[in-house]
Order: C-alpha cells, then sequence, then structure tokens
C-alpha cells in the first residue's frame, strides 16, 4: 500500500518488542567505540552490570550475553539440565510452549507439563499438585509476562513453590523487566532472564541473566559443565566475574545504549515507572473497551501491563489492520504469534513508548484504521474511554 496524504513519515514504533527508544539511548550507540580492555570500557561495563542488578532487584550475579533474549533462556538448560533431569514446563502461551524443546534436548525426554488455555494463567495449584505427584522435578521454567497474549503469571507463588520441592527456577522475564516489578532475590528465582528491547527501552542484541547461587551450583554438578562455548555461562563467571578477561569481544555499542537505558530507568525510579506502566495499560485497555473490541485475556487481574492483547473484531483481517495502521498511520504495532496468529492485535506500551500521548496516538490511529476497513467505529469512542480513565 501507498502511503496515503495522511500518512506521517515519522513511525512509532509500539509492537511487542523491539519498540520506539528515547533519544537518549538512541545516541548512546552512536558512541565512538572504545576497545574492549580500555580501563573506561571496564569502568562502563561495571558500571551496567551494577545498574542491571538493582533493576533485578538482586544482591547475585548478574550476567549480560551478547546475543538474543532467547540465548539466555536456552543457557540456561544448556548449563543446568542434566540428561535424564525431570524438568516441568509451564504452558500459558506461545514462548511457555516453546520453552519445552530446551527442556527436550538438554534432558532428553519430554518435560512434565501444566497447560493452560493461551488466554489464562498457571494456578499454583497445580503446580504444587504436579511437583508433589512426580516427586523428582529438577527445573521448572515460566514465563512472566506472556508478551503474545498479554497475559502475567503468578511468578512469586511458583518461586516460592520450586524452593519447596527443591527445584531449580528459570524464569523468562524477557518482556516484564524495567516495566513490572522482577523482584528476583524476594521471589526466590534461580534464573531469570530479561532482553533490552522491551521494557527497558533499549535495542535487541543481549540476554541479561540473573543467577542465584542455586544455580551456579546446578551447574557446577553438571557431569561435564559446558565450558569454551559460547551458550557458557560458567565461562563468563570464570573468566570476566573472577579473571576480568571477556570470553571473546564484547558488543561495545550495546553496552553504551543498554548503558544509558538501564540509567534512565533508575532515574526515573522502578517504583514510578512500573506505575507508568500500569496506568498507560489501563489507558489501553479502557480505549479498546470504548471502542467496543474484546481484550483477549480472560479477565483483568492477569493482564500484562507491556502490552495490550485485544480481540480481532468480526470480519476484519487482523494483518490487513497491522498494515493499514502503519502505512496510512505510522504506528506500528503487531498481530501476534503461531496459534493466536491472526486471531489478536497487540499494542506495545513499553518503555519509552509507555506514554500517555503515544498510546492515545495508538488509539487513535486504531479507530481511525477500523473507520477505514469498514467496521462501525465512532470516532472519539476509545480515545475518549481512555482519556476518561486517568
Ligand atoms: C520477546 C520475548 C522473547 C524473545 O526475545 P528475543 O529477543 O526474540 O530472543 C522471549 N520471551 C518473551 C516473553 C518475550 O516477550
Amino acid at each position: 500500500m501507498m502511503p496515503g496524504p495522511n500518512s506521517t513519515s515519522a513511525k512509532y514504533t509500539m509492537a511487542a518488542g523491539p519498540v520506539s527508544i528515547h533519544d537518549r539511548v538512541r545516541q548512546a550507540y552512536a558512541r565512538q567505540l572504545l576497545y574492549h580492555y580500555d580501563p573506561a570500557f571496564h569502568a562502563l561495563f561495571d558500571d551496567t552490570t551494577m545498574k542491571l542488578q538493582q533493576v533485578f532487584q538482586t544482591s547475585g550475579d548478574v550476567v549480560i550475553m551478547q546475543g538474543e533474549a532467547v540465548l539466555g533462556l536456552e543457557a540456561a538448560s544448556a548449563c543446568m539440565v542434566r540428561p535424564g533431569d525431570k524438568c516441568l514446563n509451564l504452558v500459558s502461551g506461545v514462548f511457555g510452549a516453546g520453552y519445552a524443546r530446551h527442556f527436550r534436548y538438554y534432558s532428553g525426554q519430554d518435560p512434565v507439563e501444566v497447560k493452560v488455555a493461551y488466554n489464562q494463567s498457571i494456578d499454583p495449584s497445580d503446580v504444587r499438585k504436579v511437583l508433589k505427584q512426580e516427586g523428582d522435578i529438577r527445573f521448572i521454567s515460566m514465563v512472566h509476562s506472556e508478551t503474545p497474549s498479554g497475559t502475567l503469571n503468578p511468578v512469586r507463588e511458583i518461586c516460592a513453590l520450586a524452593q519447596e520441592y527443591e527445584a531449580i527456577s528459570i524464569v523468562d522475564a524477557v518482556s516484564s523487566l524495567g516495566g513490572m516489578d522482577v523482584p528476583v532475590d524476594e521471589w526466590g528465582a534461580d534464573v531469570c532472564v530479561a532482553g533490552p528491547h522491551k521494557c527497558l527501552g533499549a535495542a535487541p542484541g543481549s540476554a541479561l541473566i540473573a543467577v542465584s547461587e542455586r544455580a551456579w551450583e546446578a551447574m557446577r554438578v553438571h557431569p561435564s559443565p559446558l565450558r569454551g562455548s559460547y551458550l557458557s555461562l560458567l565461562d563468563w563467571k570464570e573468566l570476566w566475574m573472577e579473571q576480568r578477561r571477556f570470553p571473546f569481544t564484547i558488543f561495545v555499542s550495546q553496552i553504551n545504549g543498554l548503558n544509558e537505558a538501564l540509567t534512565m530507568v533508575l532515574e526515573e525510579g522502578l517504583g514510578p515507572r512500573i506505575k507508568r506502566h500500569s496506568q498507560v495499560a489501563r489507558m489501553c485497555r479502557m480505549g479498546a473497551k470504548g471502542m467496543n473490541l474484546g481484550l483477549w485475556p480472560a479477565s483483568e487481574e492477569i493482564m500484562s501491563t507491556c502490552v495490550t492483547a485485544i480481540s480481532v473484531p468480526e470480519g476484519i483481517d487482523a494483518h490487513e489492520l497491522v498494515d493499514h495502521m502503519r502505512e496510512r498511520y505510522g504506528i506500528v504495532i503487531t498481530g501476534s504469534l503461531k496459534e493466536l496468529e491472526g486471531r489478536l492485535i497487540r499494542i506495545g506500551h513499553m518503555g519509552h513508548m509507555a506514554q500517555r500521548v503515544y498510546v492515545e496516538m495508538a488509539l487513535s490511529a486504531l479507530e481511525l484504521s477500523l473507520l477505514d476497513l469498514g467496521y462501525p467505529v465512532q470516532l472519539e469512542q476509545g480515545v475518549g474511554a481512555a482519556r476518561a480513565a486517568i
């Protein structure tokens, strides 16, 4: 589709991550390169690590791996899971379902699963039942914010169960860190993985990983610990944390951007930032409802505050709607993945884009686009309802 007369050359990305980022972070990526053994770079890397610990609310170790967030999620299994280990995978959406492949690959068998419909969240009492029944689960994986469904899982309760049953928890907090409360130590999460390109407001390109002492121990007791591998967390610990040598050349520009993004998170404060995300999420939900659109998650209590998942109304094609919003109005939202593809659209309000004006803009473009595509909405109803929510 050609851009229409009303299209804008600026593009506002409010997809499910990456999203548009603040100019301060953008300019940080453009800083002059430092040699990765320059003491100035070491100081920057240490500062980034320290800030990340604060955002993860942990006094334990954090590792910044280069690659995408999925690399960190796989590394957790690659480093800890032994052949024959019994694993429990919790599935309430596409990312939860996807984790089974790592458990399968490294343990050599199918994981046990607790599964719910993709508009629901995991019930901790079901997890307890399985832990009791099986008796020897060693690992539990869960997703905090199931981005493709716009839902949340009760990570605090599930991590407590993991502790009680002496299992190691692996938490995918890729989309929530920096926008929702992710208190790693308080939860007792063993490996918690986040991405820079969602609520933290930076670019994709690293896996941010909090590692507990229990998790390091699980890596050490592995009969053939993973070494000399891009996936090895132990390499990072022994080379970088203990000998101040990097396993390979470090992604200098990525650290520049990530550091700036983390600095901005801490300047704003975790509390106010979490509140900002939940306020704009509420606005977005009210806006969708104001347009008579249905929200995908089964109830308000389980809705994630980084992304709003909206059911596509009868007679509207999700792809066409998303394309139209982008090409005509310059607002980039997204559909969903796998089983949910075509059934949902998602508005990402993460990091810098978790602001009232951007959400109003997205809702306005959504109203106009629905109207353009022949769906009966009354202009202003969505935006008006969103405004009234504040
Ligand atoms: C985005 C996302 C991922 C994948 O992150 P990549 O950067 O693509 O590796 C994993 N889990 C959740 C919940 C996500 O939102």
